[in-house]
């Protein structure tokens, strides 16, 4: 990932002095791609993102090519503010920047619903917004949504910052946001989820990859194999770059019926020599410390795309498993260890106990057989590289599709 000066593209503000030292907030720039449909065409564009302080005020500038309304918002827990516009595209170079001082410590954007997008800034200390306004256009600038951050305390935060109840997490994120699809007659039915996505990149890898898309990639592949050996109904939880809250990628999973559940994932490390295939499947007690700590950083999805856990998803992240599941768990590490590990185990390096288990949120339907895969390690040079290979993106595919339809023969 390229570590870009904080001056190159952080413009000095009127009126706000920016520290030459300034080194400390990392601020992930994520780059959308920008679509061609009619509606993107329409999509105001964000041009560019600006973070200034001065004193105790930490002020974000939005730069926009026509006026458009933000709502802002605050999460505790952990503290977070959020900011809603209507669709945009976020024209921005794919670069982290990085400043010291302020409230907040990292910033992310992209798409929330495919109607929304959301900014999330991940706040070092509660903070309210002390002046929020929107500037026409000038001869140097285009439209500015202006946002003054100032540090508060937990109680002012907590009673200012709470989203209006007029705009609850429940409207933002329909109940029922993804169609329920009859299912065809007779045909064995799979979902498969594509982790993270819009607002939630996911890993990153040492060249800037994005999980989020290097899961949707081997999605689509999946589906395509599975397809073309025909017999069978494949479901997709995303088929594009847009947030999903674990729980509906859940109740997706439960509308259409599925008789499999696999969420596709890329890894990470702080040792960059680790590498290699692994799947998870659903435990209350985890099989290890590292499958315990992989648990914990994919459930945060939800707390990465701005979800108010509280008032939101407080069951996905309650992972108690009742007797009903026990079936299914035990199908789950059929579905993992005999199928997906075995079958994988002859075409990609497998990481050393490749069939761990904890407490995944998004397995949690208690009735369909789920196994979570990180297909390998995004901070391993080698295989990030191998895992964004056309050849082998084939392969490993063709190994997962392969061993679900076994599973499907034998179970
Ligand atoms: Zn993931």
């Amino acid at each position: 990932m390229m570590i870009a000066s904080c001056c190159t593209r952080l413009r000095i503000l009127p009126g706000i002095i920016f520290s030459k030292l300034a080194i400390l907030i990392v601020i992930t720039f994520l780059l959308l791609s920008v679509g061609t449909s009619t509606s993107d065409a329409m999509s105001a564009k964000v041009e560019d993102l600006r973070i200034g302080l001065k004193n105790s005020t930490t002020r974000l500038v939005i730069e926009v090519d026509q006026k458009i309304s933000p709502y802002v918002f605050g999460l505790a827990n952990p503290y977070r503010i959020v900011i809603d516009l209507p669709k945009v595209n976020f024209v921005l170079p794919n670069q982290r920047f990085s400043i010291r001082g302020g409230v907040i410590d990292r910033l992310r954007y992209g798409a929330f619903r495919p109607e929304s997008s959301r900014l999330v800034l991940d706040l070092k200390t509660p903070a309210k917004v002390s002046r929020k306004f929107i500037l026409s256009p000038n001869l140097n600038n285009n439209w500015r949504l202006v946002i003054d951050l100032s540090p508060t305390d937990h109680e002012e935060f907590v009673s200012t910052m709470r989203p209006k109840p007029t705009i609850k997490e429940s409207q933002l994120v329909p109940k029922k946001p993804l169609p329920t699809v009859p299912k065809p007659f007779d045909l064995p039915t799979i979902v498969i989820d594509a982790g993270h996505g819009g607002v939630d990149p996911g890993a990153i890898g040492i060249s800037g990859v994005h999980e989020k898309d290097i899961v949707l990639s081997y999605a689509k592949e999946i589906k395509r194999q599975l397809e073309n050996k025909g017999g069978i109904k494949v479901y997709l939880t995303r088929d594009k770059d847009v947030f999903i809250p674990l729980r509906d990628r859940v109740k997706f999973a439960r509308s259409v019926d599925a008789d499999l559940f696999i969420s596709l994932h890329a890894n990470s490390h702080k040792n960059s020599k680790t590498n290699g295939f692994s799947v998870y499947t659903l435990s209350e007690n985890a099989s290890d410390a590292e499958a315990q700590a992989l648990a914990a950083k994919e459930n945060k999805s939800d707390v990465i795309g701005g979800l108010d856990l509280g008032a939101y998803s407080n069951d996905v992240q309650n992972i108690l498993i009742d007797f009903t599941q026990a079936k299914t768990n035990e199908l789950s590490v059929i579905l993992a260890r005999d199928n997906l590990i075995s079958e994988a185990s002859f075409s990609v390096k497998l990481l050393n106990r490749p069939w761990r288990s904890a407490g995944f949120a998004v397995l949690k339907a208690p009735d369909i057989p789920s196994a979570l895969i990180e297909l390998g390690y995004l901070t391993n040079k080698k295989e990030e590289g191998q895992l964004q290979n056309q050849n082998y993106r084939k392969n490993l595919s063709s190994a997962i599709a392969r061993s679900l339809l076994k599973y499907l023969k034998n179970n």
